[in-house]
């Protein structure tokens, strides 16, 4: 099946407003003329959104820019109300937000965030029609331990409890091992690919051969620009989530040219 694959920098808590417009300044100057056939995701802190979706509004306003879709890095499983320091999916709307990074693993390991947590967070998503990039991944003691699938599907079946098909064909997954997070050390293509094939396979088991054939799964490690293209030669892996190698525009863009291929269109 053919899946548009989709780049995703995940800023974490970098780049504040000014460095925001600096970067996608920078950034769209590389994309000139370029036409990947690649979905292309920012990820800034909550307080850069306004700004990310100002610049991108004004340098693309009248021009065939390469269009970058806005994500947030968390939303509440909440609508309103007394969450201290929570950030509402319909806040999110209003600064043209249509992703949301869902589950990443420094949330899971250093918030406390949950399978059910992520649920409701993925449920609350879907209610605005945000877009979940939901992730998922295991330790390196896991992994070590025997445990990859098992972690993978008890991450799987209770983050998607109640997701619908509907909504599965508006949600990415995120195969990140932990392990392989900030650290500089990424998952071999084959620990990859055959991490990636599992989780399709996982999808096919509750939503059947079609959402899984569909549904795009990047895989996010210590991507760079020397690995890219090795790893989305992957028949299973559909772009990537990226941190570190994503807060420089230039690494950022040369992991979407050399993973992409040039758009036919
Ligand atoms: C991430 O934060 O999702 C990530 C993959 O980070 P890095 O690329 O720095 O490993």
């Amino acid at each position: 099946m053919n899946r548009k694959p989709i780049f995703a920098a995940n800023w974490k808590m970098n780049k504040g407003a000014s460095e925001t417009e600096d970067f996608v300044k920078s950034f769209l100057s590389k994309l000139q003329g370029q036409n990947f056939a690649s979905e292309i995701v920012i990820a800034p802190p909550f307080v850069s959104l306004p700004k990310l979706a100002e610049v991108l509004h004004t340098a693309t306003a009248g021009q065939n820019a390469h269009a970058i879709q806005i994500a947030a890095q968390n939303c509440s499983q909440y609508d309103s109300g007394a969450y201290t320091g929570e950030i509402s999916v319909l806040m999110l709307r209003e600064f043209f937000v249509h992703y949301v990074i869902l589950g990443h693993s420094e949330r899971r390991s250093i918030y406390g965030e949950t399978d059910a947590m992520i649920n409701a967070k993925m449920k609350k998503a879907r209610e605005t029609n945000l877009k979940p990039i939901f992730c998922i991944g295991e330790t390196l003691a896991e992994r070590e331990g025997g445990m990859l699938e098992v972690v993978l599907r008890t991450q799987v079946t209770d983050g998607l409890q109640g997701i619908t098909e509907k909504d599965m064909n508006e949600t990415v997954i995120a195969y990140e091992p932990v392990w392989a997070i900030g650290t500089g050390v990424t998952a071999t293509s084959q620990q990859a690919q055959d991490a990636h094939a599992f989780v399709r396979s996982l999808v096919a088991d509750l939503y059947g051969a079609d959402t899984a054939g569909r549904i795009r799964i990047q895989y996010g490690g210590s991507v760079k620009p020397g690995n890219a293209a090795e790893l989305m030669a992957c028949p299973d892996i559909d772009g990537a989530l990226i941190g570190g190698a994503a807060l420089e525009p230039q690494s950022f863009f040369e992991i979407i040219r050399n993973g992409s291929c040039p758009s036919a269109e």
